[in-house]
């Protein structure tokens, strides 16, 4: 067995025959994937460009969510596809050339 595999903690969730999992755990974690040893609530975050250095991950969650927001120019409500998303559509067009925030 190479080395890595037999330092790697091993997950310690019992299985159905009553013996314990025994996979590698995640690192820095006491169980392994199958047993929640990964934070299953929005795993693609770190991947996106969205993430902000980790901080309030709810927070970040509902901010990234879709929802109805005002929009930063003309206050009115519009469908936001997330927190990066603060302008509506007239408006996104008209700062296309301006904001930092088009695309
Ligand atoms: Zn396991
Ligand atoms: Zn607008």
């Amino acid at each position: 067995m190479p080395k890595l595999l037999t330092n790697a903690k091993l997950c310690g969730a019992r299985n159905r025959a009553g013996k314990s999992c025994r996979c590698p755990a995640v690192r820095g974690k006491a169980r392994c994937r199958m047993h929640g040893g990964r934070n299953p609530g929005a795993p693609r975050g770190k991947r996106n460009g969205m993430w902000k250095h980790g901080g309030s991950t709810r927070e970040a969650l509902a901010l990234r969510r879709a929802a109805t927001r005002p929009c930063l120019r003309c206050r009115k409500p519009f469908e936001s596809e997330g927190n990066h998303h603060r302008l509506c559509g007239a408006c996104s067009n008209r700062a296309a050339e301006t904001s930092p925030y088009a695309v």
